[in-house]
């Protein structure tokens, strides 16, 4: 039962174009790292790259349910990092 299911996001539960979401996998492993190519393989959970998407997800750490292993709190932080950077663009400097 493979069906194809669409890309949803994890925050705000919607689906969106690829493009415009982060995927986060999972390996065999259990190691979770966010996956900007969307090429690693594993489970993967998908987060608009967007900070009130990433929020909500983190309120109720819907990382962890979608890849069925405890995410690490600093996975978040390093998606929070993503999306200021894409939606701000100016705020790099550190
Ligand atoms: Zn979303």
């Amino acid at each position: 039962m493979m069906r194809r299911r669409p890309r949803t996001c994890v925050g705000c539960r919607e689906e969106s174009p690829k493009r415009e979401m982060l995927r986060i996998a999972r390996n065999a492993a259990g190691e979770v790292s966010v996956d900007p190519s969307g090429r690693l393989p594993g489970r993967g959970a998908y987060v608009c790259l967007k900070e009130e998407c990433i929020l909500s997800a983190r309120k109720r750490d819907a990382l962890s349910k979608a890849l069925r292993v405890k995410v690490d709190a600093g996975v978040y932080d390093t998606l929070l990092g993503m999306a200021a950077e894409a939606e701000g663009g100016e705020e790099k400097g550190q």
